[in-house]
């Protein structure tokens, strides 16, 4: 779309981002992708971006779950993102300690967008971070990039993180694609 031959990234949560908020989720019946997530990732696919998710998964060193489990979940969401002919690009996940210093991945810190942009070739500039709570927000302030959002009432993250506070997947989408054509 653009002559750097790079596309820009929505770097995607994914626990109450792309599937509905189920706290350390293990049970693969339990995923649910929202309609608006479809269409959301529908239109952003169609305007070129790359979707890549980011993930935090500390449930796997708390002992919460396996890594098997957590990819469990992972397959059953593509499924019923494939049910929406949307196919993720990238999927990176930290499963980690919540201990700081444990590693350099865990959201906010930046490792995984890193290492998205050393895998994939991003218009890092142009990308922007979808996210339900304040570790996704501080990550794009971190990566200084867009931080959208999704938010309720019931999740209690702080607006004022934010780039804007979108009602659900699909108002973030747009707004994204508006901010998009308004690139030089
Ligand atoms: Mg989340
Ligand atoms: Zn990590």
């Amino acid at each position: 779309m653009r002559n750097s031959g790079k596309q820009p990234a929505a770097f995607l949560d994914r626990d109450g981002t792309i599937i509905k908020a189920v706290p350390y989720i293990k049970d693969p019946s339990l995923v649910e992708v929202p309609a608006a997530v479809l269409s959301g990732l529908q239109q952003l696919r169609a305007a070129g971006f790359l979707l890549i998710l980011i993930s935090n998964q500390s449930g796997i060193a708390r002992g919460y779950f396996t890594e098997q489990e957590m990819l469990a979940v992972h397959r059953r969401m593509c499924e019923l993102l494939a049910e929406g002919g949307i196919t993720l690009d990238g999927y990176y996940y930290c499963p980690h300690a919540v201990t700081p210093g444990s590693c350099n991945c865990r959201k906010p810190l930046t490792g995984m967008l890193e290492k998205a942009c050393r895998d994939f070739a991003i218009d890092r500039q142009h990308s922007a971070m979808f996210g339900d709570s304040d570790c996704d927000m501080q990550l794009a302030a971190n990566f200084n990039i867009p931080g959208l959002l999704l938010f309720d009432e019931r999740n209690a993250a702080n607006p004022q993180l934010a780039t804007q506070v979108c009602r659900d997947f699909q108002e973030a989408a747009e707004w994204l694609l508006q901010y998009a054509g308004r690139w030089p």
